[in-house]
């Protein structure tokens, strides 16, 4: 049993090693350090919950990042966010065994995404799970693949369908669609949803959104009081763990401790240190989070915000009957970040980046273009200059995978950086 859990074991060990490192070191040092530990004790638990489940043959769903996780959580089941599963996995130098592997079955243009868990499966590192659940939007690469992996390895699968487009009648056709899972979560887990817990899952997720929102805000500030790694981390917590008390806490305190700094005008770098403010406008690679403290250490060129961290839903405010928490469920499908981005026209695209890059009045934008996202890439060059002629704002468009680092190493990434921040600099004379 144990040799199907490797890449989990990995992970659980990595994350609370991590995790005992870090508590000791916040203990003493600054609020960056103690959201940093705390972050990462949120996920080293999220990992060790997985582990136990598969160990304690207690239900398991692969999900993606477009799914909320409050209705797993409402059932006891343990969602495995599979995109936050690959990120993990290139960080701890896995991305190449597992594409090398899945690549014997699929052709190598696919996402990495999609690719580092077909490979995980075929080596067998990852046991199946009792379901894997997914919405339609927002690329064919999850659509082309998840569908095909559960009937090569036999696990039950759902799609959330939605529309294309947005419309009053998206959020109810959206809602059948939970109910139906729902009813197939039941029959093949034999759990029950029980509404209480489903109505304290959405309770720890409401405060986790408010506070995000608030976040959000905040980080609008000059100088920014959030580090840049601390932008790409918070991710993590919002898609795993949302609907749990560990992550409500967390939120709670870090908007306290960020609205103080906010106020006393505290930025993570000084004034005359935060030389540039970067948006990544699209994915951002995760096989090394060097990248972003090399920008802001050899260049001052901090991220502010990132198209993956832009969560737009508000709070569910009626939680008192399942039509309303549903209502709200999937009105927070339709706007997850990414979905509601690259989902449907190109427009939704554009005009998010555009938001994205005046309310954190960036200086510069990064269109981390993964080379297994087709669309995106389709119109990276019409989004540039539009972005230019709107706003002004120079973008760089880096062609990288997020995951592998083959297609652009840490070296190459920061090469091209380099030059496009000394530029920018150059001609802003800062
Ligand atoms: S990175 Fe792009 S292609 Fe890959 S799963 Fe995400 S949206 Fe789809």
């Amino acid at each position: 049993m144990e040799e199907k859990h490797k890449l989990l074991k990995k992970i659980t060990d990595e994350m609370n090693g991590a995790s005992a490192l870090l508590a000791g070191m916040a203990a003493s040092e600054s609020d960056d350090m103690w959201s940093l530990a705390t972050m990462t004790g949120i996920l080293a638990d999220y990992w060790q919950k997985i582990y136990d489940a598969y160990q304690n043959e207690q239900p398991v769903a692969f999900t993606n990042f477009g799914i909320p996780t409050e209705l797993f959580y409402a059932m006891d089941i343990m969602p495995i966010v599979v995109d936050v599963l690959a990120a993990n996995a290139a960080q701890y130098g896995l991305a190449h065994t597992y594409n090398d592997i899945a690549s014997e079955k699929v052709p190598e243009y696919l996402c990495s995404n999609n690719t580092i868990l077909l490979g995980a499966l075929l080596a067998g590192d990852v046991a199946l799970p009792d379901i894997m659940v997914h919405p339609a939007n927002p690329c064919d690469s999850n659509m082309g693949t998840y569908p095909v992996f559960s009937e090569y390895f036999k696990y039950p699968y759902f799609m959330i369908d939605m529309p294309y487009t947005t419309t009053e009648k998206s959020i109810p056709y959206v809602v059948n669609e939970f109910k139906r899972l729902i009813v197939l979560l039941e029959e093949k887990t034999g759990r029950k949803l029980d509404y209480d817990r489903l109505r304290e899952a959405m309770a720890y997720s409401n405060i986790v959104h408010d506070n995000v929102l608030k976040l959000g805000k905040l980080r609008e500030a000059v100088p920014s009081p959030y580090s840049s790694m601390e932008v790409m981390a918070e991710i993590g917590i919002v898609m795993c763990t949302s609907g749990t008390k560990g992550a409500a806490d967390y939120f709670q305190k870090r908007h306290d401790i960020i609205k103080e700094n906010v106020e006393n005008k505290k930025g993570h770098l000084a004034s005359d240190e935060e030389k540039l403010r970067v948006v990544w406008i699209y994915g951002a690679p995760t096989f090394d989070m060097g990248i972003y403290e090399w920008s802001e250490k050899e260049h001052g060129a901090l991220l502010v915000s990132q198209m993956n961290n832009n969560y737009v839903m508000k709070p569910v405010k009626d939680i008192s009957d399942i039509d309303h928490i549903l209502a709200g469920l999937a009105e927070k499908l339709t706007l997850m970040p990414m979905t509601r981005e690259c989902g449907g026209p190109w427009e939704n695209y554009l005009d998010n980046s555009i938001d994205l890059l005046r309310r954190y009045k960036a200086d510069v934008g990064i269109f981390g273009g993964n080379v297994g996202c087709k669309s995106n890439w389709a119109i990276a060059k019409l989004v540039k200059d539009k972005i230019q002629e709107e706003l002004g704002i120079p973008i760089l468009n880096v062609e990288l995978d997020l995951f592998d680092d083959r297609i652009a190493s840490s070296d190459t990434i920061k090469g091209q950086l380099g030059d496009f921040f000394s530029m920018v600099k150059n001609n802003k004379g800062v």
